[in-house]
């Protein structure tokens, strides 16, 4: 980037959070990223505090033509979070949150991760449907659609969103409701973050716990193919408050698995209840009787615990790489497959996992948000995760490779949040019919593509 230092310091004198530039003690901090395999070096990171902070770092983007990337939780697989040698408007300092208990509301702003808003709404009993790894953030979990272990009942994040607060890439601030830019409040929920700079999201709330049912059954990867047919049929008919997702990996050293078998192939039942613990009881026994399970972890804790209770084993600083599908049903032909290439992990670290979602996904229609994936049952995720880079094309080799063998079982549409940087040919199918539609949205509200480093839309 070449830019004079006078309009740097020009900037630096209006703006009222932290800038940071390449030889600052906190640069390389500041570029660091949830996933290790990103190495990129911004010109410059502006540490947000306030709206009229973004405001200023869009139109200096903006007016100086530099490349602009916009970091929330900083998770996405691909990335897009950091950008070489342009501006990176950092919203991590931005994380208030204000419920409002009787209206069931809660405002926060967009550099929260879901810990801050679980932490927030769970002091009301109240939740909002989210993912299942508390260091995500808000932002770009909810911008790409959202769902996690209440999504059944609730729908997806963005089926939860009531209204946001957007600085455009013309470096005006709008709300955008149904009733208020409703075309921009359509193309942010699922669009991703191409229409600009969320500073505030407001969600519906529903109440939830704090205590909830949940936990872990594991079986060994011997059983897996029987476990996944039953599974297959538990779920069709399961209620919209049960969630059940089927995780395959080698068995990390969980206290409640005997030693013997840690480090093995195991498919675990990771579930939650959404409701009254004691009806939840009896509805997941089944569960345990799929075969003779290796260990069980299942009771009644914190909803806060369940939403952290995955943290460990996706700490911030390993290298990652993912391939993803949807699924409208589970065929016998892909369990052979997921089994196959679970019995040849390149790393103790990576595995599959089949996010089962349905339930209350479902019944808005493609066209209703941006979001178009009403038909997934199932979003399937090839989790490659290692240390060192020595290991990374082999490592990349085995996700691509299950990823290529499991497509012919798949529906055709990907979530757009789990795309990696490379599969810029998959972005259509992510946003799916919806595409033209967010192409016009984009020249109203962004025709000169400000807003690019992300799974990108063209301005029509
Ligand atoms: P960032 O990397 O900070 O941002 C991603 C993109 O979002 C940026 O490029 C930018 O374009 C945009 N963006 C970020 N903040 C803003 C903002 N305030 N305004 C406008 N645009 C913005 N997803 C699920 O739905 N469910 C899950 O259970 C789930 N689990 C996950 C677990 C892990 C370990 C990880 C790494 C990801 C998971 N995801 C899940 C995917 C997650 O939703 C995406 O990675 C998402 O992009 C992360 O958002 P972020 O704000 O942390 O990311």
């Amino acid at each position: 980037m070449k830019l004079q230092s006078t309009k740097i310091d020009a900037f630096k004198g209006r703006f009222r959070g932290e800038v940071v530039s390449p030889g600052d003690e906190a640069y390389d901090d500041a570029r660091k990223i949830w996933n290790a395999m990103i190495d990129k070096h911004p010109a410059l990171i502006v540490r947000c505090i306030t709206t009229s902070d973004v405001v200023l770092a869009v139109n200096f983007a903006r007016d100086n033509e530099l490349l602009l990337a916009v970091r929330g939780g900083g998770h996405n697989i691909a990335g897009s979070a950091m950008c070489d040698d342009g501006i990176v408007i950092d919203l991590s300092q931005m994380k208030a949150a204000s419920v409002d208990p009787v209206a069931r509301r809660v405002t926060i702003e967009g550099g929260a991760t879901l810990a801050d808003l679980d932490a927030s709404t769970q002091a009301h009993g109240l939740a909002t449907p989210l993912g299942i790894n508390s260091t995500t953030g808000v932002a770009g979990l909810t911008l790409g659609g959202g769902f996690g272990w209440l999504s059944r009942k609730y729908g997806m994040t963005i089926d939860n969103l009531e209204s946001a607060e957007v600085v455009t890439a013309a470096g005006e601030v709008v709300r955008a409701s149904n009733t208020e830019h409703p075309d921009l409040f359509w193309a942010l929920r699922g669009g991703s973050g191409n229409f600009g700079v969320v500073t505030h999201f407001e969600f519906r709330l529903h109440p939830v716990g704090p205590d909830v049912l949940s936990g872990l059954i594991v079986y060994p990867i011997a059983a897996a193919k029987s476990v996944l047919r039953q599974y297959r049929e538990f779920l069709a008919q399961a209620p919209d408050a049960l969630s059940v997702w089927a995780v395959l990996r080698q068995a990390p050293p969980l206290p409640f698995l005997p030693e013997e078998v840690h480090g093995t192939g195991m498919i675990t039942l990771a579930l939650l209840y959404a409701g009254d613990p004691k009806l939840g009881e009896p509805l997941i026994d089944p569960l345990r009787e799929f075969g003779t399970p290796l260990g069980e972890h299942v009771g009644v804790q914190p909803y806060i615990a369940w939403q952290q209770a995955f943290d460990p084993l996706l700490t911030p600083g390993a290298r990652n790489y993912w391939k993803s599908h949807n699924f409208s049903t589970l065929q016998d032909g892909l369990f052979d497959a997921v089994i196959e290439s679970i019995e040849n992990l390149p790393s103790p670290q990576c595995e599959i996992f089949f996010g089962a979602i349905g339930g209350a996904t479902t019944r808005p229609a493609p066209e209703s948000a941006a979001y178009a994936h009403r038909d997934a049952q199932f979003v399937m995720n090839v989790h490659g995760r290692w240390q060192e880079q020595a290991d990374d094309e082999r490592c990349i080799g085995w996700a691509r490779e299950f990823f290529k063998a499991s497509a012919p079982f798949a529906s055709g549409g990907v979530y757009v949040n789990f795309l990696t940087a490379d599969e810029g040919d998959r972005v259509r199918s992510a946003y799916g019919p919806n595409y033209d539609r967010l192409a016009q949205v984009k020249r109203t509200y962004d025709p000169d593509n400000l807003f690019r480093t992300n799974q990108n839309v063209q301005p029509a």
